[in-house]
């Protein structure tokens, strides 16, 4: 299933034909079809998956140098309402199961055997967090040398910090990467920005970072006007530094949020260099895939919008 990752039983040539039928009929495998595929300028591929249900997901290939990461969908939708993001607005449809969540690196697999992803990022669709049971399954199919093998420290889960569910992720003996979304470094902007920081504060998952016996990247998305001035970056330096974390800085990608402005290019440079100047560790990401509204939730959502207005023209966009 997962390293000659066949289209159906029948396929699967090398088993006795009476076993591939007992499969299918125990086994039936759960495949996610292509509804939607585009290549953006800069290389990132997006998929949209369609479900068995009929619902869709997205998964978004980011190709870079020797590596290829593959960001992957953990729900259908998300229940968090975060401001930014273009999942949240959408709300909470339904969590997937672990085979549809490691199905995508799968079907991204068949696509283009020669290109399997290297990477896997929980940065699509969804909180893996809500969804512990399919993620920590979905964790073991892709790591395991019997699964997809991907190793532990290629897999990054990224959350914004659901306690009970931290907890379990840090029990796992792999060494899975954690990547925990602050946005602000105050819990009152937080609250602004996130509303889950109402139940899962700030200094709670800071002092929950300081039990992961492994090392931590925040996340913070540079929105203009908002969490972006230098005495910020202080803040946010001094939540970091004991941590020995690394933070990542992600330009705000436009399509999630059209109410907020991305933070211009001299200003995301500052921010960056001042973190660096407090001994923070901190990386200015490049925005991808811009041209297909590669970031999280963008795809399904502008399709529905697009199939509203006229529903003949689903045509695959492949
Ligand atoms: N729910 C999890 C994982 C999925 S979101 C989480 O929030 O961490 C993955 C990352 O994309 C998060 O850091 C999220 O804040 C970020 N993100 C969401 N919308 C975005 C946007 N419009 N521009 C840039 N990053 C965005
Ligand atoms: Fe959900 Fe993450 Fe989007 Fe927030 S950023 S709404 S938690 S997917």
């Amino acid at each position: 299933m997962w390293q000659r990752p066949v289209g159906s039983w029948e396929e699967a040539t090398d088993l006795p034909a009476p076993l591939r039928a007992q499969l299918g009929d125990a086994f039936p495998l759960a495949r996610l079809t292509c509804d939607a595929a585009q290549r953006s300028s800069d290389g990132t591929e997006k998929f949209l998956w369609k479900l068995a249900d009929g619902e869709a997901i997205e998964s978004v290939l980011i190709p870079e140098k020797t590596r290829r990461t593959l960001c992957i969908s953990s729900q259908v939708g998300c229940a968090l309402g975060c401001v930014f993001c273009a999942t949240g607005r959408m709300g909470f449809r339904r969590n997937l199961s672990a085979g549809e969540i490691a199905g995508q690196v799968r079907e991204a697999m068949r696509r283009d055997p020669a290109a399997q992803p290297t990477n896997v990022v929980f940065m699509g669709m969804g909180e893996p967090l809500l969804n512990w049971d399919a993620v920590d399954t979905a964790l073991t199919i892709l790591n395991h040398p019997d699964g997809l093998g991907i190793g532990a420290r290629h897999i990054t889960v990224s959350t914004v910090g659901i306690l009970p569910h931290l907890a379990r992720l840090a029990q796992r003996p792999e060494q899975f990467r954690l990547a925990v979304s602050l946005h602000a470094p105050t819990a009152e902007l937080r609250r602004e920005l996130m509303p889950i920081e109402k139940k899962y504060s700030l200094p709670e998952v800071l002092q929950a970072l300081t039990q992961f016996r492994r090392r931590v990247t925040l996340e913070y998305v540079l929105i203009g006007g908002k969490n972006d001035a230098l005495a910020q970056a202080d803040e946010l330096a001094k939540l970091a530094r004991p941590l020995g974390a690394l933070v990542n800085l992600l330009p705000l990608h436009p399509g999630g949020a059209p109410d907020l402005t991305p933070s211009d290019r001299p200003r995301m440079l500052a921010f960056e260099r001042r973190l660096k100047s407090h001994g923070v560790e901190a990386v200015l990401r490049r925005s991808r895939g811009l041209d297909i509204s590669a970031a999280c939730g963008q795809l399904r959502v502008e399709l529905e919008a697009r199939r509203k207005v006229r529903p003949e023209e689903h045509a695959r966009v492949e």
